[in-house]
């Protein structure tokens, strides 16, 4: 029964057989996607695979569902919980996709091709190869920024992908241990257990605040002597961290800050790092600046994104881009300027909007609707251009075909009649320790600002509702069950 319950969950009525093999149609067109983040995931889930070859190019076989990334890194919520087979997703379309895990390195708009290289670790005798595409959907995100800021790509740890998470997950603890190893000094033990994140928006907000959770919760019951040494600092550039969210739900989270023990350090400006310490001039309130430099065990690096090479290289070809410096500039239909056959969309594109997880799968499912659409009228279009011949060769019975080309062209008209891309903004929403969160919501035309306890049980709430699917979400629930009951796994 149980096995029942969990197929009716699954939705396996309506799974293709993968035994149904992908065999490209001549006379459709191969559509290509780039990526397998919220933007391709979202266009993928809506689109009438039936209609083109669809071909997805990713280096990652899995969507990564990213709000609840941060709680990878203290093993609140388990890595595998969060992601979602890429193969998991294209089975529940009607017609097959066809997916290749590879990263592309570079797009050829004359040509109308990709070239791929295969990421694996495993090497075949086939790791090099192109795509030719039709259409093509670059969704590929963005990278990490780090302004080339000497050593930050050497020691620091980002906060993008599962890897990275695991990374400072097994980092807290070699720390932890290290600091605690017989004889280490005392400025060796407050080195270790300094853990420095740089960038106060939500990943680097978010991350603080499950890190120092993790610390107060379960490191402190087991390892008590480290108990006074354990420090977290979040520095930031700007005046105040998380610029995007009210005044009132700024202050409330450097309020919450103060409580839990998490220093912030605003108007502060990291300039150079190294395996031991960080440099960075802080600008007083009289606009002296001074330089301070900090010995750090873990340096969490999230200062938002910079554009992935694939991204830049295709920007170079193209003139219409020359001024664009964020990512792709794209149309109100999200085609890139300058091309007819690409679209973008997600952290690549410049739309005009943040460059979050809510526009990204927006602009995905806007772009189903398009490619749906566009491949209905172009359906009707060849109903209309036939029955016109038929008008041709038939002069004795004109009338009745004459009301069908009529009836045809009126749906086309209300077909082809789609409007822009129009982003509808839901809210924003941010964890930041000790069980509170901050949100502001957009709804019934309004917008409310809210932090706290209950908003904790909001941001749990909407965030399992957001998750890919019911699969992921039971394991969400039983991985927050679990670490509440029995605490978070210490070990490396
Ligand atoms: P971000 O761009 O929002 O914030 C990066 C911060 O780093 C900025 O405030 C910047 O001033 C600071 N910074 C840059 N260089 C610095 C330096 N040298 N020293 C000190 N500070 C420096 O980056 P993010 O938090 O990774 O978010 C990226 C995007 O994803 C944003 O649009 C964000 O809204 C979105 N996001 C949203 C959520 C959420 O809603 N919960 C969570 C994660 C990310």
């Amino acid at each position: 029964a149980i096995g029942g319950t969990a197929y009716l969950a699954y939705g396996v009525w309506d799974l293709r057989h993968p035994e149904e093999q992908f065999e490209p149609d001549p006379s459709k067109k191969n559509l290509v996607i780039l990526g397998t983040g919220w933007g391709a995931v979202s266009l993928i889930k809506k689109l009438d695979t039936e209609n083109y070859n669809v071909i997805v190019i990713s280096p990652r076989n899995y969507f990564l569902f990213t709000p609840l990334l941060p709680s990878c890194t203290t093993g609140t919520v388990e890595h595998r919980s969060i992601m979602e087979p890429i193969r998991s997703i294209t089975r529940h379309k009607q017609a097959a996709v066809k997916y290749y895990e590879a990263e592309a390195t570079k797009i050829d708009p004359e040509r109308k091709v990709i070239m791929m290289d295969d990421n694996s670790d495993v090497k075949g005798t086939a790791n090099k190869t192109e795509v030719p595409y039709d259409m093509l959907v670059v969704s590929v995100g963005a990278e990490n920024a780090t302004f080339g800021i000497p050593g930050v790509k050497e020691h620091s740890c980002f906060l993008k992908e599962i890897g990275d998470a695991q990374q400072i997950r097994k980092k807290i603890m070699d720390c932890v241990e290290t600091a605690t190893f017989k004889g280490q000094s005392p400025e060796e033990v407050e080195r270790l257990l300094h853990m420095v994140v740089v960038g106060g928006g939500p990943t680097g907000v978010e991350f603080a605040g499950e890190l120092q959770d993790f610390f107060d919760q379960d490191i402190k019951k087991w390892i008590p002597e480290i108990s006074d040494k354990f420090k977290v600092t979040l520095i930031e550039a700007l005046p105040n961290v998380l610029p995007m969210f009210s005044k009132q739900l700024i202050d409330y989270t450097e309020s919450t800050f103060k409580e839990e023990k998490i220093t912030i350090m605003t108007k502060t400006a990291v300039k150079k790092v190294t395996d031991k310490t960080v440099e960075a001039e802080a600008t007083g309130p009289d606009g002296k600046k001074t330089v301070e430099v900090m010995p750090y065990g873990l340096l969490v690096w999230a200062t938002g994104n910079a554009v992935r090479p694939v991204v830049k290289d295709l920007m170079s070809q193209i003139p219409a881009q020359k001024d664009s410096r964020r990512g792709l500039a794209v149309n109100e239909y999200l085609v890139v300027q300058g091309t007819k056959d690409i679209w973008a969309t997600g952290d690549c594109a410049v739309a005009g909007y943040a460059p979050t997880a809510q526009v990204a799968s927006q602009e995905g499912a806007f772009l189903a609707r398009l490619f749906n659409t566009m491949a209905k009228s172009e359906a009707i279009e060849s109903q209309i251009h036939e029955l016109s011949s038929t008008l041709n060769l038939k002069p004795g019975n004109p009338g009745e075909i004459a009301t069908a080309i009529e009836a045809h062209e009126k749906q086309l008209r209300r077909i082809k009649d789609i409007k822009p891309f129009h982003y509808t903004h839901q809210g924003s929403m941010a964890y930041i320790g000790s069980e509170r969160a901050v949100a502001d919501v957009s709804w019934l035309n309004g917008n409310f600002a809210t932090g706290g306890g209950l908003t904790y049980l909001f941001w749990r709430s909407a965030y399992l509702s957001m998750c890919f699917s019911t699969r992921n979400r039971v394991l969400v629930v039983v991985d927050w069950l679990k670490s509440k009951a029995f605490g978070r796994d210490v070990s490396r």
